[in-house]
């Protein structure tokens, strides 16, 4: 069989390398391979790199390793006794979709290399290669992966308020009522309007408009604690979901309008108004996260129909 091509190279001065290694971040890195110095060069490679290593000769060692300690990237052969790459890439993938790696693949399997992507392998690297090709190749990988991820943090995130988006709402509002239903928990789901956001757009422009909204984020923020789920989930629409209160939900609303009021009171103009509707969830007479939200919902125009009778 081929000797690995790298193993014969001089270890090169890794700062020649630097400018590959974009986001300078060190991760913990699991290397899987039954030929002791490729297994032995790819993890000094990686930590002249900076990262933290862990070794296994098989398939099997690395899932064991796996299941011990978190790792943040795996780069495995193929052909390996007991438990092979691709069935490793296979136990990986169910265990989580996201944890990137990458492939080694040696002369006679080609064709593996294709399997391995299509089991979701993210990169890989054929025998013999060089130790320039496989660090660029490990950045490349690694930069990548944390795009994806910033793009997915984004894609929950309500973008003008940074508090959690419809689609991440419904996700963990659904997990809490799980759990209420389990642990005999009574969340309660705040559903509170903007009233006067298009009056705001319309006579201060929606700057004013849009900065009204990130304020009323934050007194959300402050009016609620660390673990309740709030979140924008339309225009002028915010949905507070509390895992379950010892506070009087009635207690809970007198302090967001007198935030609301503070802020106003601070400002020397009622710029900020709300309307809000409260529903308790019943782990014993269950309903949906939609259920919970159309009656906190209706109860928040028959608030908002009383005020606007008030305020002739
Ligand atoms: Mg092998």
């Amino acid at each position: 069989m081929e000797e690995p091509r790298a193993i014969e190279e001089e270890l090169p001065n890794l700062e020649m390398l630097e400018s590959s290694n974009m986001t300078s971040s060190y991760y913990n890195i699991l290397v899987v391979d039954d030929e002791e110095p490729v297994k032995r060069l790819i993890a000094t490679l990686l930590s002249q790199d900076g990262h933290q290593c862990a070794a296994a000769s098989s398939g099997l060692e690395a899932l064991d390793k796996v299941k011990k300690h978190k790792f943040d990237a795996v780069v495995t052969d193929i052909v390996m006794p007991e438990m092979d790459g691709l069935d490793l890439m296979r136990e990986l993938s169910k265990r989580d979709q996201n944890l990137p790696v990458m492939i080694i693949t040696g002369h006679a399997d080609e064709y593996s290399a294709e399997t391995a992507i299509a089991l979701g392998a993210r990169e890989f690297i054929k025998k013999p290669f060089s130790i320039t090709e496989f660090i660029i190749r490990f950045h490349k990988m690694m930069d990548d992966h944390r795009g994806k991820e910033a793009l997915l943090a984004l894609s929950l995130t309500d973008e003008l308020t940074g508090l959690f988006n419809r689609r991440r709402f419904f996700v963990l509002a659904e997990q809490s009522l799980k759990v209420a239903i389990r642990t005999k928990k009574r969340p309660l789901l705040f559903f509170i309007d903007m009233d006067n956001l298009k009056l705001i757009n319309d006579h201060h422009g929606h700057n004013e408009g849009d900065q009204a909204l990130k304020d009323l984020a934050g007194i959300l923020k402050k009016t609620f604690r660390e673990p309740d789920i709030i979140a924008r989930i339309g225009g002028d629409e915010f949905v507070v979901l509390l895992e379950s209160t010892d506070e009087s939900g009635e207690k809970l609303v007198t302090r967001l309008h007198e935030n609301v009021k503070d802020y106003n009171a601070e400002r020397c103009k009622s710029i900020l108004s709300i309307s809000l509707g409260t529903a308790q969830f019943d782990p014993d007479s269950p309903i949906s996260i939609d259920e919970l939200l159309s009656k906190a919902d209706a109860l928040m125009y028959v608030h908002k129909r009383r005020r606007w009778r008030r305020t002739p």
